[in-house]
């Protein structure tokens, strides 16, 4: 069984239905919308798609809605240029169009927040210009990398330059359709600190989406404590984040960023060309497959497809290919080593009764492993206890019950965990006892089995309180 989640971005690769019923069955457990690309309405019309076929299929698929954020792009090109070496190009703010002298940019600060020395990237790098010289109404650059453009690339400005907060006005437009819509996670692009993810102002989930900060600026990356505190999980965005960054940090940065994520019991999805080169081939490089596999260990909760899977020409094999790997690698993962050092980090006792839940985990992994204990049956509302049993990464099965359907997507997530949606109402003796029942006939856990259960002390319990462990008979 695979324990590590896979993230699978739609796009116009994925529109059939058929297309995506098979993505569900060869193992996508998040569906990522990108609202990067092409309007609200069609991002709306994946959303309905997708929900459509997961409840067809009767598989919890959780959907997250990621929003642009701060993009800055070029004036539409009135044609393929090539640019060389060498070659002088003015830069104006403006929405036009693009020649090959003169790239509008659509950033009305274009001048004053680009100095001399600074380098722009266009169209992911296809083309990178040293501004030489900045005036009132012009920036002027010179080509340092050749390449073509075409369309209305990206222009990549540093994120300490760019004077645009996020969200944007855009993305709050999008975030309330999604909201509205019942969407189970929303990405917020380019945050730069915790206030970023409070100037979001949903409400807290499960009721509101689970907020996933995109860790892909040198700002987040300095101030990521915060931003894990403020965000419901976390990705590695490295994407942008590589632009942010030397290239020889981006590893080092993934595996801090992964390690502040556990420690605070938070997902954290590593993302960006995890298998680039299936978009256009039917296997992937030696160094990819590596690459999953290593995220893997870690300690990713979950891998991203990004192009692959909604642009790709064949987005079933590629979540099919990730599967393999990330399987293989889930097999040989030091759980014991791993849940050893997280044991050694608590959780900060802030009053909120959190520091109860902490120990209630510890205790259960720990009897999970001397007691050869199959399953773990968390009782959630809001899945905060199923994640902090996840952080362990323990060998046993992670069931996580919740009344609310809203936890029981956002914990499709979770590492290792199984979500399982448990009818409302009840006292804590009648919960655990429908739980034992679902998990048997949905064949989860067998006769025999030994299992332990964490549960609160009712419906909407605080406080993880209660452990114990019994035999399924
Ligand atoms: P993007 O985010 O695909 O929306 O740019 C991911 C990344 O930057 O890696
Ligand atoms: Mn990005």
């Amino acid at each position: 069984m695979r324990r590590t989640k896979i993230v699978a971005s739609l796009g116009p690769a994925t529109d059939d239905p058929q297309i995506l019923r098979q993505l569900i069955r060869s193992g996508m457990d998040i569906a990522r919308v990108n609202l990067s690309h092409g309007s609200l309405d069609d991002g709306m019309e994946r959303f309905r798609a997708i929900r459509t076929v997961a409840s067809e299929e009767g598989v919890h698929v959780g959907i997250l809605a990621d929003l642009p954020g701060p993009k800055v792009r070029a004036a539409p090109f009135t044609a393929s240029f090539d640019y060389e070496l060498g070659d002088v190009v003015e830069l104006r703010p403006g929405s036009d169009k693009s020649s090959k002298d003169v790239i509008e940019v659509d950033y009305d600060q274009l001048t004053s927040s680009v100095h001399p020395g600074d380098r722009l990237s266009i169209g992911d790098g296809r083309v990178i210009l040293e501004i030489r010289d900045n005036t009132t109404d012009k920036l002027v650059g010179e080509v340092v990398h050749g390449g073509s453009l075409v369309g209305s690339p990206g222009v990549y400005i540093p994120s300490d330059r760019l004077q645009m907060a996020t969200p944007t006005a855009t993305d709050l437009r999008y975030l309330d359709a999604f909201v509205e819509a019942g969407v189970d996670m929303i990405a917020i692009s380019f945050v730069r600190s915790a206030h970023d993810m409070r100037r979001v102002g949903t409400e807290p989930h499960p009721r509101g989406p689970l907020l996933v900060a995109k860790v892909e600026t040198r700002a987040a990356v300095a101030n990521l404590e915060g931003i894990i505190d403020a965000s419901g999980a976390v990705m590695v965005a490295r994407g942008d984040l590589g632009n942010e960054l030397p290239i020889e940090d981006l590893p080092i940065t993934q595996k801090t960023i992964i390690q502040k994520c556990i420690a605070g019991g938070k997902p954290v999805i590593t993302a960006t060309q995890m298998l680039e080169s299936m978009i256009t081939a039917p296997a992937p490089t030696r160094a990819e497959a590596s690459d999953v596999a290593n995220a893997v260990w870690d300690g990713s909760s979950a891998v991203m497809l990004s192009g692959e899977t909604a642009v790709g020409i064949d987005p079933v094999n590629v979540v099919r290919t990730m599967g393999r790997i990330a399987r293989k690698a889930d097999e040989v993962f030091d759980h014991e080593a791993w849940a050893r050092s997280v044991a050694a980090m608590s959780m900060t006792d802030d009053g909120s009764g959190h520091e109860i839940t902490d120990a209630m985990t510890v205790a259960a992994w720990r009897a999970s492993r001397e007691l050869d204990v199959k399953a773990i049956l968390c009782l959630s509302a809001s899945g905060f206890t199923v994640r902090s049993m996840a952080r362990f990464r323990p060998d046993a099965k992670i069931i996580g019950l919740s009344h609310d359907p809203k936890t029981v997507k956002q914990l499709a997530l979770s590492w290792g965990t199984t979500p399982v949606e448990l009818p409302a109402g009840g006292t804590r003796e009648e919960l655990i006892t429908e739980a034992l029942r679902i998990t048997k006939a949905e064949g989860i856990v067998r006769i025999g089995d030994q299992v332990a259960i964490l549960a609160g002390d009712g419906v909407g319990a605080k406080v993880t309180n209660n452990l114990r462990i019994v035999q399924i008979t």
